[in-house]
C-alpha cells in the first residue's frame, strides 16, 4: 500500500508527463498559480498546444510519442527563441523520469502505456503525484517496492483515491478503518436499464454530467467501468479487501469519497468539483495551499443525495470486483479489454452495452499470472486485447 503520512518536502520544481491531455492541462494550471519551474514535459502528438507550454514554462528537456511528432515539433519551435532538448523514445523517456531534477513529478500520462513511466517515477526517489489508475492497478505491488527502495513517495491525484488519503490523515495504516465509501456522480445514464443503454451513442455518453475529463474515462465513467477501476485502486492503494470498498451514487459530485472507522464515525472529503485541488493537495501535502475564490456554498447546494449503484444496468462494476478476486494480472486483463472495447465504440463499430459483454467475455477466457512482472503484464494486456479484438472484428462482421 501507499504511506499515509505525507512528507514535508520542497517543491519548488516539477516534471509533468502527459502535460496536454485533460489532467496535463489543469496541472499546468496548478504549477503555473504555485509559481513552480518546469524541467521537464512529456506529452504525446499535440504539438501545437505543447509549443505553448514549452514558450511558458522553458522546460529543458521535452519527450513526445514518436519521431514524427519530434520532427514536427522541432519544426514548429524553429523561429521561437526557446529550444529545449526534445527526446521522444521509450526507453530515453524513461530514463529522463528515472534522472528528472524535479522535485515532484506529475505522472497523468493515461492507460497501460504510463506503467514503464510510473515505475521510473517510483525508481526515482522523488515525490509523485498520480493521476495514472492503471498503473496502481495493474503493477501497484511493483511501484510501491519501488517506492520504498528509493525513499520516494505517491500522492493519488484522482478525487476520489485524494480523497480517501485525506481522510486517512493521521493514521498510519487502513487497520481501523470499517469500510471506503466510494462515492461516484452515476454518469450521463444513472437510472437507465442495461436495455435501454443498447441504443445510446458516443456523443450521448461523452456528456458527462459534473466532471471534465478526455473521451476514454468519460466513456469509462459512462460504463462505471471507471468506477470498477476505482475499486482495484482503492485496494492497492489502502490495503483493503474489495467487500470493504462500497461504491455510492453521489449526483453532485460534491462528496469526494468517505472512510467509515471501527466506532461507525464517517470522515468525508468535500469539495467544488475541480481536478485542480487534488492535483494541488498532491503538491503541497501536508500542507494546503490558500487560493482565490469561494468555498462551497451549502445553502446554495441544498441537499446531497445517495444511491445504491444498478449492477444490472452496470455490469462492469461486478466485473472488476471479480478481477480483483482473481487477482494478479486479471486487473491487466480487464484494463487491456476496456482499452479495446471503448476504442471500439468511439470508432462506432461496436454498441455501448457491447462494451461490458465483450470485456466479460474476455474476462472469462484469460490467463492469470500470479508474477507481476512487466513481462507477465504485458502478455495479459496482448492476450486479453486480442481476445476482445475478436470479438469486436465479428460483430462488425455480422453488421
Ligand atoms: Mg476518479
Amino acid at each position: 500500500m501507499v504511506t499515509l503520512i505525507p512528507e514535508k518536502r520542497c517543491i519548488k520544481s516539477a516534471a509533468v508527463l502527459g502535460s496536454t491531455g485533460s489532467v496535463g492541462v489543469q496541472t499546468m494550471d496548478v504549477v503555473r498559480e504555485l509559481g513552480l519551474r518546469v524541467d521537464f514535459l512529456a506529452a504525446g502528438r499535440n504539438t501545437e498546444l505543447l509549443r505553448r507550454q514549452i514558450g511558458e514554462f522553458h522546460p529543458t528537456l521535452v519527450a513526445v510519442a514518436d519521431g514524427a511528432a519530434a520532427s514536427k515539433l522541432a519544426n514548429e519551435l524553429k523561429n521561437d527563441s526557446f529550444h529545449p532538448e526534445i527526446i521522444w523514445r521509450n526507453d530515453e523517456l524513461e530514463a529522463a523520469v528515472l534522472e528528472a531534477d524535479a522535485d515532484i513529478i506529475f505522472h497523468s500520462i493515461g492507460g497501460l502505456a504510463g506503467l514503464g513511466t510510473a515505475i521510473a517515477a517510483a525508481k526515482s526517489g522523488k515525490r509523485i503525484a498520480m493521476a495514472n489508475k492503471e498503473a496502481i492497478i495493474s503493477a501497484g505491488e511493483l511501484i510501491f517496492s519501488e517506492l520504498k527502495r528509493s525513499g520516494g513517495e505517491l500522492i493519488p491525484v484522482d478525487s476520489e483515491h485524494s480523497a480517501i488519503y485525506r481522510c486517512l490523515a493521521g493514521h498510519s495504516d487502513t487497520t481501523q478503518v470499517k469500510k471506503i465509501l466510494l462515492t461516484a456522480s452515476g454518469g450521463p445514464f444513472f437510472g437507465r436499464t442495461f436495455e435501454q443503454l443498447g441504443s445510446v451513442n458516443a456523443a450521448d455518453a461523452l456528456a458527462h454530467p459534473t466532471w471534465k475529463m478526455g473521451p476514454k474515462i468519460t466513456i469509462d465513467s459512462a460504463t462505471m467501468m471507471n468506477k470498477g477501476f476505482e475499486i482495484i485502486e482503492a485496494c492497492k492503494l489502502y490495503d483493503v479487501p474489495e467487500e470493504r470498498v462500497e461504491v455510492l451514487i453521489h449526483r453532485q459530485s460534491i462528496i469526494h469519497s468517505m472512510v467509515e472507522y471501527n466506532d461507525n464515525t464517517v470522515i468525508a472529503e468535500l469539495g467544488a468539483p475541480d481536478m485542480r485541488d487534488c492535483i494541488r493537495y498532491a503538491a503541497t501535502a501536508p500542507d494546503t495551499a490558500s487560493v482565490h475564490g469561494t468555498g462551497l456554498d451549502f445553502a446554495k447546494i441544498g441537499s446531497l443525495t445517495f444511491d445504491k449503484p444498478d449492477t444490472n444496468a452496470f455490469p462492469l462494476l461486478e466485473a472488476a470486483r471479480e478481477a480483483i478476486r482473481l487477482g494478479g494480472t486479471a486487473p491487466v486483463s480487464l484494463i487491456a479489454a476496456d482499452e479495446a472495447a471503448v476504442c471500439a465504440f468511439l470508432e462506432d463499430s461496436i454498441s455501448f452495452t457491447d462494451i461490458s459483454s465483450f470485456v466479460i467475455e474476455t474476462m472469462q477466457h484469460i490467463d492469470v499470472s500470479y508474477e507481476i512482472t512487466a513481462e507477465s503484464i504485458g502478455a495479459a494486456d496482448r492476450q486479453a486485447r486480442a481476445f476482445c479484438g475478436n470479438l469486436i472484428k465479428f460483430r462488425k462482421g455480422c453488421d
